[in-house]
């Protein structure tokens, strides 16, 4: 029997499996999570090993396992402390205050004490590698004769009671075959060796992490940069969106000259790290011999000239970069902590991109989890809520369009068969999906695993119809673009989709002129597929007929009568033309309302110039051109799987040569496209879903 928990993800309970990713499972009441006593609304993470054992309550204990990464989680920087101060009392514009980028990223682009005192330090370990001090250790063995050297007084007892090491008896005596020898062997498994091995292990986990995290800093540095200048594809509104949230006056060129001195720096150190790691020294101590992290000083390690300096190394690792054993509890708070930041993040982010659809709140209240934000914009009215797991959706009249959950596991820094098991656990829940769900993860948009972590619902690589997957970083400026782009499709996508704009009425329109926009769909419903130039003249005459015959009516039946049932068929009358006449003004409210629905949907959703050039053709599909900045968007059915799918083009200057990595439309288009197109003829309509196979 398993046990059960909230899946944050479809945000209702279901059973756990044996295996998924951090950051999916709630508890639903209290009970015992890796040994400690917790209260229901915790979240369900696992311990260091990436193993959760779960005994609820309300039910049997059960262990899951998780993908541990390889890596440790990179800080949030600058944001650990605005996020903190947001959470319970921040509204929507403290929140838009805080820029989703990490303003300290330039502190980490200097060189850490530890580096330097590797630059110092580290020929000396490479000394001691080279020609470790070793214990010389004599034993015996039995050995053929041809071969001992140094024979032990034992020897000949030895041999007397040995008859099968006797090559031959002769007159004077035996003839050994094989004898008991002194052998001479150096010991290279002592204390101050096995401290040099380890620490080069330790040194070298230190720099590769190190490595990751600037490599990343440069790439965020680098996007900054690029996004600095107007691009060669007149993409400018992306441009200029993503530059915003930067706005600070770092000096962008230093900063990557530091980052890519440090690169080179920390490249080299790994190199001659990785040497090390053939070295005889560290090839003769077995992987398993550990040291604890307190050094103890040895004569040795006092001093020998160049063990001395290892001994120094290893106190500044403990210092600088040692993370110390940490307590179940401890482990749990900064598992607890750090996915709590993470929802935060999540959130800051969906507000920003929000704020870009030109979302602002009816009314300002306090976020928090619990909270409900009314939102008014452009794409219409909208709420935020934010829950007590977590996670928050995103409604328009009562439905849920969007729900957005943060994982703390970045997917990205998986081992390879974790990946794809991970992948897998995500689809398997992604089944029971019913809303457009976003799972967001830390990562860079360059280090995707798969192509199904980086990829919208609707991308024919996504991992399912449902879920869009997107890494998000902290040193990532696109990050905000990558959440719009989402939005965008449950937004715009959901908007295009809607087209034609319909309506029900009563009311029969025999004889009367139907404009050509105005398309029956059945018994009373009507669809307006494209604007009217100008409503019929015959539809103005009759709202004078009807107001007339209205005017008339009433003026009879205000004429007093002692016929007591003339006056009441009078007064019946009256009504029934009054509603006759309501009937028709409904009508035309409703061709009116549709008519602003097209204007709507005629507003380029690229530069926001209005009364873009509708063309609409059978199956209701329709093309919309802005003539101001040349962008496309059109409803188009498929052929073969009989889906609409709508699209979003802008224009391009100058179309790239593009490598279908993952990523690679959030790079070119932003948030600014809604179907795919294929990659390599972005100006075909091919159907994604035939593509995806
Ligand atoms: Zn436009
Ligand atoms: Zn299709």
């Amino acid at each position: 029997m398993t046990g059960r928990a909230l899946n944050r993800l479809t945000g209702a309970p279901s059973p756990l499996p044996g295996f998924s990713v951090a950051g999916l499972w709630v508890a639903e009441h209290g009970g015992l999570l890796n040994g400690l006593s917790v209260p229901a609304g915790t979240p369900l993470l696992p311990d260091a090993r990436g193993v959760l054992t779960w005994t609820s309550h309300a039910g049997p204990a059960c262990t899951v396992t998780f993908p541990v990464p390889l890596e440790t989680l990179a800080p949030l920087g600058s944001l650990e402390t605005a996020l903190t101060g947001l959470a319970g009392e921040g509204r929507w514009a403290d929140w838009l205050q805080v820029s989703p980028l990490d303003r300290n990223l330039a502190d980490e682009l200097h060189r850490f004490p530890l580096e330097d005192q590797m630059a110092q330090d580290l020929t000396h370990l490479e000394a001691v590698c080279r020609q470790p001090r070793t214990h010389l250790e004599i034993f015996e063995e039995r050995q053929l004769v041809s071969r001992a050297r140094q024979i032990p007084v034992r020897a000949v007892t030895y041999l007397a009671s040995h008859t099968e090491d006797w090559e031959a008896r002769t007159l004077r005596g035996v003839r050994p075959r094989r004898v008991i020898t002194n052998v001479r062997d150096d010991l290279y498994d002592i204390y101050e060796n096995r401290v040099a091995a380890r620490l080069v292990d330790h040194l070298t986990r230190y720099v590769r992490v190190r490595l990751a995290r600037v490599q990343a800093l440069l790439n965020g540095l680098d996007t900054i940069d690029l996004n600095a200048q107007a691009p060669p594809t007149g993409m400018h509104w992306r441009q200029r969106r993503v530059y915003q949230l930067w706005g600070e006056s770092l000096d962008l060129t230093e900063a990557q000259l530091l980052a890519r001195e440090r690169l080179d720096e920390l490249g080299r150190l790994l190199y001659r790290l990785e040497r090390l790691s053939v070295s005889p020294l560290y090839t003769q101590i077995p992987a398993r011999r550990q040291v604890p992290a307190n050094l103890r000083l040895t004569n040795i390690l006092g001093n020998d000239p160049h063990y001395r300096r290892v001994a120094r190394l290893w106190l500044a690792w403990f210092r600088y970069a040692h993370t110390g054993f940490t307590s179940i509890q401890e482990q749990q708070q900064t598992a607890q902590h750090v996915a709590a930041q993470f929802d935060r993040y999540a959130l800051l982010l969906t507000l920003h991109a929000l704020e870009q659809f030109g979302f602002a709140p009816v009314t300002d209240v306090a976020l928090h989890p619990g909270a409900i934000l009314q939102l008014r914009g452009p794409e219409g009215d909208s709420e935020l809520d934010w829950h007590a797991d977590g996670t928050f959706t995103l409604r328009q009249a009562g439905q849920v369009i969007l729900r957005v959950v943060a994982s703390p596991t970045p997917l990205g820094q998986l081992r390879t068969e974790d990946v794809d098991r991970a992948a897998s656990a995500l689809k398997t829940e992604a089944a029971t999906l019913t809303a457009q769900t976003l799972l967001l993860y830390p990562g860079e948009a360059r280090q995707t695993p798969v192509a199904a972590l980086q990829a919208v619902s609707s991308d024919p690589t996504r991992l399912h119809p449902n879920l869009s997957c997107l890494p998000v970083s902290t040193v990532d400026l696109e990050s905000v673009e990558r959440v719009a782009r989402v939005l965008r499709l449950v937004l715009t996508g959901a908007r295009f989709t809607a087209y034609p704009p319909t309506f029900d009425t009563a009311l029969t329109l025999p004889g009367h002129v139907i404009p050509d926009g105005l398309d029956s769909r059945g018994a009373g419903r009507w669809a307006l597929v494209h604007p009217l130039s100008s409503l019929p003249e015959t539809w103005g005459e009759e709202t004078e007929r009807r107001q007339r015959a209205v005017d008339e009516a009433t003026r009879r039946a205000n004429i007093s009568s002692q016929d007591r049932g003339a006056q009441r068929r009078a007064q019946r009358d009256a009504e029934n033309r009054q509603n006759e006449l309501n009937e028709w003004t409904a009508f035309l409210t409703a061709v009116e309302v549709s008519g602003q629905h097209l204007t709507h949907l005629r507003r380029c959703p690229v530069c926001s110039a209005g009364g873009g050039a509708l063309t609409n053709w059978a199956d209701d599909q329709f093309r919309c051109e802005c003539g101001d900045c040349g962008a496309t968007w059109s409803v188009r059915r498929c052929q073969s799987c009989g889906a609409r799918h709508p699209w979003l083009l802008p224009h391009l200057h100058t179309v790239p040569t593009l490598e279908a990595k993952p990523g690679w439309a959030d790079q070119l288009y932003g948030r600014d496209v809604l179907t795919l197109p294929d990659p390599f003829d972005l100006s075909s309509y091919a159907c994604p879903d035939l593509r995806g196979e």
